[in-house]
């Protein structure tokens, strides 16, 4: 095994492999069936990053071949309107993955839209059935951020030459999106498993104990350099938009959780924020949509999808 530190975990490759390797598998179901994975993307209001996201989501989904479908809705559609859009969706048989857009306008509850969303079509890996099915281990659909997470640590593990049984995990943030789902899936790796949260008691120790440290917490550049243990994989699932100075002004700037610069002396490899975990949502967006599909039509799910 390498002892170098500091090496980069390029997720903005890793997902562009995993596109074409759906894209090759969409093709080939296609030619072998006539049939064509269908996702629809739900967004309510005008939020301009759910935009941005909605938009990107379309894009990346007619560019492997699968069917994309956006439906748009005024920021004054009721709940019992958005439920009863759900219950038609759920209904038609050839759509194969509906995802809700998150965050809802505030007079909706997430909690209820989400549980309307037919297990089997949650591509987002939201719905009580599949977060259920993850804790047990029963096969489901695993939520797209924790997901690709996983795939670019079981990739770094792999260049490393190194494997997960008996690492000590610790992820830092406790939400249903992020935090929880990793834990399964770390615990799943035979990873020893710690969920560190706001009540956490001395953060930095608890984080200089993994072996594999996630950071979930929503605050730029949160996790110090000194808060990583030499030779750490260190996976930075923020997203962070903060204002710089720069030569003309102020600008905006992407951020992690974690202080990048910092934390690669310490890490044996980390993910960038951009090009590190963002991308891979998406793709594992994709790689649900094609798992739920080939479910849905009794098909064998392509192997590593
Ligand atoms: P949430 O706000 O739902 O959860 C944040 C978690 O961080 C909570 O569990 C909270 O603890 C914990 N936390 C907050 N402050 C502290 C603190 N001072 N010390 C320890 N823990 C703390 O966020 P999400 O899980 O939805 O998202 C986390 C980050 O990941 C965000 O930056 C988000 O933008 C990003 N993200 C990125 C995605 C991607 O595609 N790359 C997709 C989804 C999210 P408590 O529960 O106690 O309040």
């Amino acid at each position: 095994m390498t002892t170098s530190r500091g090496n980069i975990i390029d997720g903005a490759g890793y997902a562009a492999q995993l596109r074409e390797r759906l894209k090759r598998h969409v093709a080939d179901l296609k030619a072998a069936h006539g049939l064509t994975p269908c996702l629809v993307v739900v967004i309510v209001g005008e939020d301009p990053a759910s935009q941005v996201y909605v938009r990107s989501k379309g894009e990346q989904t007619l560019a492997i071949g699968m069917e994309s479908r956006t439906i748009r809705l005024p920021y004054t559609t009721s709940e019992a309107e958005l439920l009863n859009l759900i219950a038609d969706l759920n209904a038609e048989r050839a759509v194969n993955g509906i995802l809700v857009q998150l965050p809802l306008p505030k007079h909706m509850s997430s909690l209820k839209v989400i549980d309307a969303i037919d297990p089997d079509k949650d591509v987002d890996g939201f719905h009580v059935a599949n977060a259920g099915r993850l804790a047990v281990g029963l096969p489901g659909i695993v939520p797209c951020t924790p997901l690709g997470s996983l795939m670019l640590l079981q990739d770094a593990m792999q260049t490393y030459g190194d494997s997960f049984a008996g690492k000590h995990a610790v992820i830092v943030g406790r939400s249903n999106i992020v935090g929880k789902p990793m834990a399964q899936l770390l615990l799943q790796q035979d990873c020893t498993v710690t969920i560190a949260h706001s009540k956490t008691r001395d953060l930095p120790a608890v984080c200089r104990e993994a072996d594999i440290l996630v950071a979930a917490v929503g605050r730029p550049k949160f996790v110090q350099g000194d808060w990583v243990k030499d030779g750490a994989y260190v996976i930075d699932v923020g997203i962070n938009r903060i204002e710089i100075d720069g030569p003309e002004g102020k600008k905006n700037k992407l951020v992690g959780d974690v202080d990048f610069d910092a934390a690669k002396a310490h890490a044996l490899a980390i993910t960038p924020v951009p090009k590190g975990v963002g991308p891979m949502t998406i793709a594992c967006l994709l790689n649900n949509t094609l798992k739920a599909f080939c479910l849905q039509n009794n098909l064998p799910v392509p192997e590593g999808v």
